[in-house]
């Protein structure tokens, strides 16, 4: 396959724009034009909030709303898939259905707004207290590669059923999908200035939003390092911070697990929307008994995984989403054969010359030392490490510096428990994967993050609780 067979979807915007006070608008002219786009966007965000119905709303109202949107993003599915995986390479099977993980966001979040309560407090016959929830303000949005709408959503949906106005700024590999929000917003009637979206490069565009003065808070997915950059540039002005970061996560299995779920399980963990997922359990750490078995039939699996044409509905792995986030994934791979044994794929699928493809990849008797172990390569590799007790188990599963997701595999219940509670993760599976309930709480622990989304706590996160106390 060459760059030329790529399948190209209609009506692909012919540019892309920003899209500010109802407006698209292009970029500003001059060697700062980022921070002046940001700029005319937060401006915007500001007036919206001060000066426009959104923030004043009942909450029903703008429940109506969001369920409006929930609407028409369900009805852009196939648009959004095609535009999603011609940009991100994402097999166009698996990005089907982001639209409506995407609209159950919305819906999810307008339920929530209408049944929001408040504390109330009493000391009898002398004061009742009570929580006057308001929107934080202007929120910045954001937001990396891997399915980017869906993960835009899940920010957009709890910042403006809070009444936030907002300014997103999306990853810069993947802007396409994006540019679906104006016109989904304006369709569903969300005041002009609400929604403002900027395009732009992290470092510029980003950053400045980070540091804007007249942005309250910013809810962040991406890499832990940029984590840490934002963490120390909205230090001078005092933001909100909500970080979902990157992971390293474990697959525990026992040897009394059912087998045949693991290993699909395991299978889907790491080799699903290519590799590249926050949640990706990447380390597979299997008990001795049952390791080589788990192995054999586990490389099989991986060597029998159809890596092609995103565009080609039985490709289950396609193209990494960038040449820069190719190379970063293939030096991790040459990395991993000097570490471990490579059992299960290692470079270029065959009959694909270019485009930045490659094998899923399987090392095992990774150490823990190996880098391959340690660090998050977000592509489609993974390593498999034995293990010989519990203790063993946790100590590998907790012994790297993320602790967003993990898996534990096992028959016995009471152990998957005991075991599941000490494992460093914000989120943990027994004997599952991938299921979410919006209502939990979603983020990691460690360098995966700081904060938790999810049901209430989004809400929480993009509104102040202003204590009002009165004296009876
Ligand atoms: P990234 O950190 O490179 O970029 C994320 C976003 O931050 C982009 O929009 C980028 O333009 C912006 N950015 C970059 N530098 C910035 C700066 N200095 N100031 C402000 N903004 C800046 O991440 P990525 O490569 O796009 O995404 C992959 C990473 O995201 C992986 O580490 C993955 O684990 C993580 N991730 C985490 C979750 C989660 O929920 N925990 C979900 C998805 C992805």
């Amino acid at each position: 396959m060459t760059m030329t067979d790529q399948h190209v979807p209609q009506n692909l915007p012919k540019r892309l724009q920003h899209f500010v006070a109802g407006e698209f608008v292009d970029s500003l002219d001059g060697a700062t034009f980022d921070v002046l786009d940001v700029d005319r966007a937060v401006a915007s965000a500001r007036k919206a909030f001060d000066e426009g119905p959104w923030p004043r709303m009942l909450p029903r109202e703008r429940a109506r709303v969001l369920n409006r949107i929930a609407d028409i993003v369900e009805s852009r599915d196939e648009r959004l898939a095609e535009w999603e995986s011609f940009d991100s390479g994402l097999p166009i099977t698996q990005a089907l259905g982001q639209a409506r993980r995407a609209a159950e966001n919305f819906r999810f979040f307008a339920d929530l707004i209408v049944a929001q309560a408040d504390d109330t407090y009493k000391v009898p016959g002398k004061q009742v207290n009570y929580v006057n929830r308001k929107p934080k303000g202007v929120a910045g949005l954001i937001t990396p590669w891997n399915t980017p709408f869906m993960l835009e959503s899940w920010k957009l949906a709890p910042a403006l059923a809070s009444g936030c106005t907002v300014v997103l700024k999306p990853a810069e590999f993947t802007p396409l999908s994006a540019s679906l929000w104006p016109e989904i917003f304006r369709e569903a009637g969300v005041p002009d200035g609400v929604f403002n979206l900027v395009n732009g490069i992290g470092e510029e565009a980003g950053d400045a939003l980070v540091k804007h003065e007249d942005v309250q808070l910013i809810s962040f997915t991406g890499e832990s390092a940029t984590g840490q950059l934002i963490f120390a540039n909205a230090a001078p002005t005092l933001k909100a911070l909500s970080m979902e970061l990157g992971g390293k996560s474990p697959a525990v299995v026992f040897a009394d697990a059912d087998l045949d779920a693991a290993i699909d399980s395991t299978v889907f963990g790491v080799f699903s929307l290519n590799g590249e997922r926050c949640t990706a359990g990447s380390r597979i750490l299997v008990e001795r008994p049952i390791y080589d078995e788990f192995v054999r039939r586990y490389v099989e699996r991986a060597k029998n995984i159809k890596v092609g044409d995103p565009h080609d509905p039985a490709t289950e792995v396609g193209a990494l989403v960038h040449p820069e986030h190719y190379a970063k994934v293939t030096g991790y791979i040459e990395i991993g054969k000097t570490e471990a044994k490579l059992a299960a794929g290692g470079g270029r699928p065959e009959g694909l010359e270019s485009g930045n493809y490659v094998q899923p990849t399987v090392f095992v008797d990774v150490p823990p030392t190996a880098r391959i172990f340690q660090e998050e390569i977000f592509g489609p590799v993974v390593a498999i490490t034995p293990f010989d007790s519990d203790e063993e188990a946790l100590e590998l599963a907790n012994d790297v510096k993320y602790g967003l997701a993990a898996y534990v595999w096992t028959s016995d219940l009471e152990r998957a428990h005991n075991f599941g509670q000490r494992i460093d993760a914000g989120m943990v599976w027994l004997n599952s994967h991938n299921v979410r309930d919006l209502r939990t709480p979603f983020g990691g622990v460690k360098a995966s993050g700081l904060g938790h989304e999810g049901g209430y706590r989004s809400l929480d996160f993009y509104s102040d609780q202003q204590a009002m106390h009165i004296s009876l």
